[in-house]
């Protein structure tokens, strides 16, 4: 018996909330007395693997077909289910994303599992298995008792700390009998975007609102985000008017990030806004209104014009790191 989790990688380099994912599923799989499994899919050299040890997996299940370097929802779930009857798991391990959201829901229903999604925190066992996970957009907190025997568990991105310790993992094959439909879906062409930092990993956020009035003053928003080595992000208006890239956009019908710090220059503070950024461990709000509404959910606030207040932040990280 073991808990297993989903890893995900880009073009065999894992991702860092993949090594959360392994962390949790280990921190799980130690109060059930057992261990956690790492399940590995696609192209990824071994000493990545063995470094999934590190964060606590006993274990790697690997299966090395070329097919899995892209998402395929149907073939992932057959190997989670394959994988988790193998292993007589009762807890199933995902992230709360893109690629969690197409997986996790089918592996349950195929398990007959619980499923509880966004997870913050690790289950408290003491009275049952409760989970702490958002609600209302980041509002509010909920704590889910999953009484199912075999539970699937998402997690959310960034939510669980990551501590690199020491540990070996064994890897050993898995065999999964695929079906041709498990492949229906065909990939013509990635657009990779490159030279940013990946706004779901990154620890420093600089954002911007319908307050910098256009695209032809972001130059103060990534003049600033590449003085701290921080990734830039966007309101939806700003993205709806093609100021910025969608996948910049944050909120409730956008991307969520949890970094450490999360800069809003003249971003009002909507709740659809807060829906994808509440969850940072520092907020800082530049906006000209004392009124705005971000101000409420900021730990530090700027009252004052994002074109002077911009370029002096700019200015001053410059001098902190010469
Ligand atoms: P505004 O509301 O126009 O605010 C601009 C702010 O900039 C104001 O507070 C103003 O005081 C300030 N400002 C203006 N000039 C300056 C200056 N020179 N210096 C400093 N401050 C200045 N929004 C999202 O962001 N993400 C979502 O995912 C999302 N999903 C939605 C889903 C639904 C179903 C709906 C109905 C709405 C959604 N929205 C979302 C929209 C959301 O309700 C707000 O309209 C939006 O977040 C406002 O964007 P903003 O703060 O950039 O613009």
């Amino acid at each position: 018996m073991s808990v297993i989790v989903l890893v995900e990688h880009t073009e065999g380099t894992i991702k860092k909330k993949s090594l959360e994912a392994v962390q949790y599923a280990a921190d799980i799989a130690k109060k059930l007395g057992t261990t956690a499994t790492a399940i590995v899919a696609g192209n990824v050299a071994e000493s990545e693997m063995q470094n999934l040890g590190n964060y606590g997996a006993a274990k790697v299940l690997y299966i090395g077909d070329n097919r899995l370097n892209q998402l395929h929802a149907r073939a992932f779930t057959r190997i989670l289910v394959t994988a988790a009857r193998q292993e007589g798991s009762p807890v199933i391990v995902a992230l709360h994303d893109v690629n969690g959201r197409a997986i996790a829901p089918r592996v349950a229903v195929q398990l007959k599992a619980g499923l509880v999604s966004g997870a913050l925190s690790s289950p408290d066992m003491s009275d049952g298995f409760v989970v702490k996970k958002s609600a209302f957009s980041g509002k509010a907190f909920a704590f889910v008792n999953v009484t199912s025997q075999v539970k699937v568990v998402m997690l959310a991105p960034n939510s669980f700390p990551l501590v690199k310790g020491e540990g070996s993992a064994v890897i050993e094959n898995l065999t999964v009998a695929f079906d041709e439909k498990d492949f229906g879906v065909t990939v013509q062409s990635v657009d990779q975007i490159t030279g940013e930092i990946p706004l779901s990993d990154a620890e420093l956020v600089v954002s911007g609102g319908r307050g910098m009035k256009g695209p032809e003053n972001w130059g103060l928003i990534e003049g600033l985000a590449k003085e701290l080595g921080a990734a830039t992000a966007c309101s939806r208006p700003v993205a709806d008017a093609h100021w910025r890239p969608h996948h910049e956009h944050v909120g409730q019908t956008g991307g969520t990030v949890r970094p450490n710090l999360y800069i809003a220059a003249g971003i009002s503070g909507a709740i659809q806004h807060l829906a994808g950024v509440s969850g940072s461990k520092t907020i800082v709000v530049i906006n000209k209104d004392p009124e705005a509404p971000f101000f409420k959910a900021a730990n530090y606030g700027v009252v004052g014009d994002v074109m002077e207040v911009l370029p002096r932040l700019t200015e001053a990280v410059k001098k902190f790191k010469a």
